[in-house]
């Protein structure tokens, strides 16, 4: 399980910085770079309709990840103690990005 913290701020599952969900997907499977990567569970909070919803950050996640170049990536599964998924203002999947995505 792996320690996420995330500023993509108006994704659905976001609530102080962390991840709702339990289990997350990171996209990119010919990613050389960590803009080639990205969320692929996020969902748009359009205009914050869903603000008051409660919501339980995860201080720990599942990660499955597509990203194959990066060398936190064993089988297809996220082995790193701590990542950072960043992309403020993303209103699509494509403008997040595993922050600490590494080449191999
Ligand atoms: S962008 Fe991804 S990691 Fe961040 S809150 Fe949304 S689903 Fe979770
Ligand atoms: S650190 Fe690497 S293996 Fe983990 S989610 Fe990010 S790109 Fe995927």
């Amino acid at each position: 399980m792996t320690k996420l913290d995330c500023t993509v701020t108006n994704c659905l599952h976001n609530a102080d910085n962390c991840c709702c969900k339990q289990a997350i997907i990171v996209d990119g499977h010919s990613a050389h770079d960590c803009s080639e990567t990205c969320c692929g569970s996020f969902d748009e909070n359009k205009e914050g309709a869903f603000k008051n919803v409660f919501k339980t950050p995860e201080s720990r996640l599942e990660i499955d990840c597509e990203a194959v170049n990066c060398i936190y990536n064993e089988g297809r599964h996220c082995q790193a103690e701590h990542i950072n998924v960043s992309g403020d203002g993303a209103s699509r999947s494509e403008h997040t990005q595993c922050a600490t995505f590494k080449e191999r």
